[in-house]
């Protein structure tokens, strides 16, 4: 079994995979820094899955933030250039971009 990834809300490695504690936690990936917890599940598996899952998750939500920053900046970039074609393009992606952080997050930032 690997070792569960470091938190995906404060990075550290203190983490902490808890099994069978009771009829409850069958399987729980806990982090002892900051609480931060996978849920919990019926096996190790599962527990780790989830874990890994949101850490993935946050992953493509910051660099979903990246992109859409970086298209924002070159619309504007070009619309203030009179670059009217390469704006439209590059505003496009970046609500794309806009679109799936809203759906990945619940919320447009
Ligand atoms: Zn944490």
């Amino acid at each position: 079994m690997t070792d569960p990834a470091p938190c995906p809300f404060c990075s550290s490695a203190n983490i902490k995979l808890f099994i069978g504690l009771s009829e409850i936690h069958d399987g729980e990936v806990h982090c002892e820094n900051c609480g931060a917890t996978s849920g919990n599940h019926p096996t190790e598996a599962e527990a780790l899955a989830a874990w890994s899952a949101r850490t993935v998750h946050n992953d493509l939500v910051g660099a979903l933030k990246a992109c859409h920053a970086q298209f924002n900046f070159y619309a504007t970039e070009h619309r203030n250039a009179g670059k009217h074609e390469k704006a439209a393009t590059n505003q496009r992606f970046a609500d794309l971009c806009a679109d799936a952080l809203t759906r990945a997050t619940g919320a447009a930032s």
